[in-house]
């Protein structure tokens, strides 16, 4: 059963056919056999899981309307507040608290009847792309556990490639969905900013980030996508318009007559020759199956990536500021005759690792008086050309494409040391959260020379994200016929019962 994707999970229970317990205990187990290898979970919540899957068999014994993916079981990135449940965003800063309230992500969630069984593991705050900076410990590549998942949503996407569960969350922020999904050979949807309530979601970076789904194909994503999405009141940047069509989409799936634009500055030079190999091979299949190819020039996606490492940590250094040690989780240093600053500084000392300071630091520097303008000022510059780019290539094409990561999955330990290069891996991801709007990530193959999954992302204008899902179902369609079977079928089983 945990071999089937959401879809046909819906299916065997809408049928009668399995049990959403049953289903709930089979993924449990999975995760019992084989996360202590992952690691893709900080917390397995066994009983609200069995508890909520027992509920949604109620309803459904009683014959009441359920949505689609009522039943289902998910993994949670641990950025999001779940009422009661421990939610750290991968800091120990955090340890120990359990929201008093859901994020409007886990509300939507649980409306539909969809089984959190956890919340995953991350990058301290979502600053990272390796899950290496989670203050837990890091999450290891199913397809090879000497390496990274990606990050900074890598407890997510390990989960969904490991199959302890078919569904998950993650945000991307500056490529913290797409870029896991490429390194662990699933989908992953950064939908547009706004499309998705930031309630509840730990704040890194407001103005880039965004919650979206996980799945092993496109139309599971979908399903999970028409979930979360929507206007909400609680979030005053949610978008107040209808939910895109994205189930429709992901079910038609055509691309005939379709517009799709290679961007120049995102391949070639920097890109892994397998990664390019399986790219180009994906532009073909479209171009066979009726889309047209053309190329579109962005030359001020240049700049993006120290636009982005400048934006980014300005704005986590005025969010991160909540975390004193008087509100929640961690407190150090509380002893008679304290101060409360000396207790703020002992705690956020203890509570934050090195990626974090070292943003609080830099974000700190580029806010200040004197330098605001030369650096943060300077950035949103280049955000506003970068909008413009995207504008000049949406009106030459209906998407854009590009590898989605330069690399296939590295070695754990080859850059944590060297946070440059670990940027760097962001280069084709970040300029759509820059200017707002969506991408996907789907599986385009394996890397000749080391046999680690390749990301092909699609990017699509602001609200439109069906037609990521009307181009990546074409493609996941005929990737399928290509090699024979999905891409994650060529996964290691990890020894558990699969
Ligand atoms: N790797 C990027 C960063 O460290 C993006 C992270 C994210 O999308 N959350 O900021």
């Amino acid at each position: 059963m945990i071999n089937k994707t959401a879809a046909e999970m819906a299916d065997a229970l809408s049928k009668g056919e399995t049990t959403s317990l049953a289903l709930t205990q089979a993924h449990l187990d999975r995760i019992s056999a084989v996360d202590s290898k992952v690691k893709a979970f900080l917390h397995v919540d066994k009983e609200g899981a069995l508890a909520q899957a027992a509920s949604v068999d109620a309803k459904r014994a009683k014959g009441e309307k359920l949505s689609p993916l009522a039943g289902i079981p998910l993994a949670l990135k641990d950025v999001l507040a779940q009422k009661g449940v421990p939610t750290t965003a991968g800091s120990k800063i955090l340890q120990g608290w359990r929201p008093p309230y859901d994020s409007t992500v886990a509300a939507k969630l649980k409306a539909a009847g969809v089984v959190i069984v956890g919340k995953t593991n991350m990058d301290e705050f979502a600053m990272g792309s390796s899950t290496e900076n989670s203050g837990f410990g890091p999450t290891f590549n199913p397809w090879d556990l000497t390496r990274t998942p990606g990050g900074s949503s890598g407890g997510s996407a390990a989960a969904v490639s490991s199959f302890q569960t078919p569904l998950a969350i993650g945000s991307d922020t500056g490529g913290s969905i797409r870029q896991p999904a490429a390194l662990t050979g699933i989908v992953g949807v950064r939908p547009t900013y706004g499309a998705v309530s930031r309630y509840g979601l730990i704040a890194y970076s407001s103005s880039l980030d965004q919650a979206g789904p996980f799945g092993r194909t496109v139309l599971d994503t979908a399903l999970l996508h028409e979930v979360i999405a929507g206007h909400d009141a609680h979030d005053a940047t949610s978008i107040n318009a209808d939910v895109p069509a994205v189930v429709a989409a992901a079910k038609s799936g055509d691309v005939k007559g379709l517009k799709i634009g290679v961007i120049k500055q995102l391949q070639g030079e920097g890109y892994q020759k397998g990664v390019q190999t399986r790219f180009d091979e994906s532009l073909k299949l479209l171009a066979s199956l009726g889309a047209e190819i053309v190329e579109v020039d962005c030359p001020n996606f240049e700049y993006a990536l120290a636009a982005y490492y400048l934006i980014a940590p300005s704005e986590a250094s005025s969010n991160l500021a909540r975390f004193d040690a008087m509100r929640y989780g961690l407190r150090v240093g509380d002893k008679d005759g304290a101060s409360a600053e000396a207790v703020m500084n002992i705690t956020r000392d203890a509570g934050f690792g090195r990626e974090v300071k070292r943003r609080i630091i830099l974000g700190t520097y580029a806010l200040s008086s004197g330098y605001y303008d030369a650096y943060y000022g300077s950035a949103q510059k280049i955000r506003t050309l970068i909008i413009e780019d995207y504008a000049k290539a949406f009106a030459k094409a209906d998407v854009l494409v590009s590898p989605t990561a330069p690399t296939t999955a590295y070695k754990i330990g080859e850059k944590v040391d060297d946070p440059m290069a670990m940027y760097l891996g962001d280069v084709a991801t970040i300029p759509v959260n820059l200017a707002g709007i969506c991408g996907m990530s789907l599986p385009a193959g394996l890397a000749e020379e080391d046999g680690l999954p390749v990301g092909f992302q699609i990017m699509a204008p602001a609200m439109q994200d069906q037609r990521l899902y009307q181009v990546g179902a074409a493609l996941e369609a005929a990737l399928n016929s290509k090699w024979g079977a999905p891409i994650l079928s060529n996964a290691p089983s990890l020894g558990g019962a699969a």
